[in-house]
């Protein structure tokens, strides 16, 4: 089967040229370097540069759900309720990323005016429907997670995932989509209770599913897995001096609000 992956590896051909070259990526892994070496047949002398990948403007929230109480849409009207009496949200675009296509069309059906971009949408209406989004003709974009891929609004303030991402590198890349104008941004994830979560560890887990898990259920400080995932080293909110995730913040009227979501 043809998947991003088995298009990335024919990159590796381009190794046989004999010029210079240069990989450039914001979401590399520490623990993935050696793979991504060997994927693209480099030697050992490769110099790899790295900054740190923090996005300190973006406060991370975890809400679970149990889909006999409520359902995703119910819980999304209510967090945009929660954040609009906060003023959060004043001139600030939404982003709502949802695992697949007819989960993106049911919400977005119900959601009121907003724009929706899936690979499944009449011809020219994705890309229509996108700019009128980037232009502010909508707040609110519904998509599927390849939205997540490189869009640079500046003024986005919420990104949600509806459950689930696929795997952690993902949800740093979408929620990564917030908060690009420096001001505080929420990167928020509806966790559905009764699925089966991220699989266990694969032979290469290059999405980091095992990671995303960890991260969805851990009890302290979200920066911590995210900054050791990514960087190597890990950093809590507090180290970093960064707007507080909902474990660092429990006090705080919006973490205390998307607790009551559910
Ligand atoms: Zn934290």
């Amino acid at each position: 089967m043809q998947t991003f992956r088995t298009k990335f590896q024919a990159l590796s051909q381009l190794t046989v040229l004999d010029v210079q070259k240069v990989f450039i990526t914001g979401t590399l892994p520490v623990g993935l370097e050696e793979a991504f070496f060997r994927e693209m047949s480099l030697p050992s002398h490769t110099i790899v540069l790295r900054a740190p990948s923090h996005q300190l403007n973006i406060s991370y929230h975890i809400v679970g759900y149990s889909k006999k109480n409520s359902e995703p849409i119910s819980l999304i009207s209510a967090a945009i309720r929660l954040l609009n009496r906060h003023h959060f949200l004043d001139g600030r675009k939404i982003i709502i990323l949802c695992p697949n296509i007819s989960l993106a069309d049911r919400i977005a059906n119900r959601l009121g005016p907003c724009a929706i971009s899936h690979s499944n949408r009449p011809e020219g209406t994705k890309d229509e429907k996108e700019r009128l989004w980037f232009e502010g003709h909508y707040d609110i974009m519904v998509a599927t997670n390849g939205f997540s891929q490189g869009v640079d609004a500046p003024n986005v303030g919420l990104v949600i995932y509806v459950d689930h991402g696929y795997g952690l590198i993902n949800i740093i890349q979408g929620m990564g989509r917030a908060a690009r104008d420096g001001n505080r941004a929420i990167g928020l994830y509806f966790r559905n209770l009764d699925a089966s979560g991220y699989p266990t560890k694969s032979h290469n887990d290059y999405e980091c599913l095992e990671d995303a898990q960890r991260w969805l259920e851990t009890k302290q400080c979200r920066r911590l897995i995210l900054s050791e995932v990514m960087d190597g080293r890990a950093q809590s909110c507090t180290d970093l001096d960064a707007v507080p995730c909902d474990i660092c913040s429990p006090d705080d009227p919006i973490t205390q609000g998307t607790k009551l979501l559910f």
